[in-house]
């Protein structure tokens, strides 16, 4: 990327690492995200098309997380927990509570729709992400589904601890299934020394920090900012604080132009009319039965038609 187009506040470490921070974003009633990913020239990492950190927030006395019944195609949902816990109910008739150590992954296909949110009785924390992954063309039109894996692999690495979401690092393969070739992994430092993790010439990576500081490049990454890593590096060499935990994302460049609006990822502004459409004349979505709250309606379109853009922010005409 030539200097002169960088965004003002984009500290660059070399070609290749990026430093980017997000933005706060509400996120139903009660809550505020810090929202990383998509950003304006690096709309994805592989397939990873949307990352959401929320908390550490103090819910003691709070409701909590509170999203009621909305739709989503063309996409899975990853949701990862650091504390807390959180329901989610979909249109599939899934009832599942999700806590830290867990992961949820639910494949929207052509349609579902899911409501999230913290139990009346629930921990005093609440701190996670919730990233989403774009579906390839041959699989967004197949059936939506919903997966809660209690078991993860863990590992031990010099003085790294592996937590393996998605995909294959180091010979161990997450059981959660995707449909691109991709990477989710937390990384918990138990010491201060520079680690080493395996990593893909053919992959693009990110890091963001959930808690505390880690370091990569000689650049300090602290929650609040995304680490962009690009292609081409064989190993990550990662030191910080002892505890700090951080998660790496990667995969292989995902080429397809996206449009991405509300809770929807298509490829077409067309697409996007249709299933708003669909989702506020009650169609194609389903109903998530035993909400206690109404379906979100879908906020009205621009003005302007939706234009698809590519991995790097540019339009696609
Ligand atoms: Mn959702």
């Amino acid at each position: 990327m030539p200097a002169e187009t960088r965004p003002p506040g984009v500290a660059t470490v070399d070609p290749g690492s990026v430093l980017l921070p997000g933005h706060d974003v509400p996120l139903g009633r009660y809550t505020t995200v810090r929202r990383l990913l998509p950003q304006r020239t690096r709309r994805l990492v592989g397939a990873w098309c949307f990352v959401d950190h929320f908390g550490p927030d103090d819910v003691a006395r709070r409701p909590g997380m509170e999203v009621p019944p909305h739709p989503h195609t063309g996409l899975q949902t990853v949701t990862w927990l650091l504390d807390g816990e959180i329901l989610h109910r979909d249109s599939l008739g899934n009832e599942q509570p999700i806590r830290p150590g867990q992961l949820n992954v639910m494949t929207s296909g052509h349609g579902i729709a899911h409501s999230e949110r913290s139990p009346a009785e629930h921990p005093p924390l609440m701190h996670g992400v919730q990233l989403w992954v774009a579906l390839p063309d041959q699989a967004r039109a197949g059936a939506a589904d919903f997966a809660h894996h209690a078991e993860l692999p863990r590992w031990r690495d010099g003085e790294l601890d592996v937590t393996l979401l998605v995909g294959e690092l180091a010979g161990e393969r997450s059981p959660a299934r995707v449909h691109t070739p991709l990477l989710g992994a937390q990384l918990e430092l138990a010491g201060p020394a520079a680690a080493g993790l395996p990593l893909r010439r053919d992959f693009e990576y990110a890091l963001l920090a959930l808690d505390g500081v880690g370091e990569v490049d000689d650049l300090p990454l602290t929650p609040g900012a995304l680490l962009w890593l690009g292609s081409g590096r064989d190993t990550l060499r990662l030191r910080g604080e002892p505890g700090s935990r951080l998660m790496l994302l990667g995969g292989t460049p995902f080429e397809e132009p996206l449009v991405m609006w509300w809770n929807f990822v298509g490829r077409d502004h067309e697409e996007i009319v249709a299933a708003r459409e669909d989702w506020m004349a009650g169609r194609r979505f389903g109903v998530v039965a035993d909400d206690p709250d109404p379906p979100l309606p879908a906020p009205a379109l621009p003005t302007v038609r939706l234009k698809a853009r590519d991995r790097s922010g540019g339009f696609h005409v």
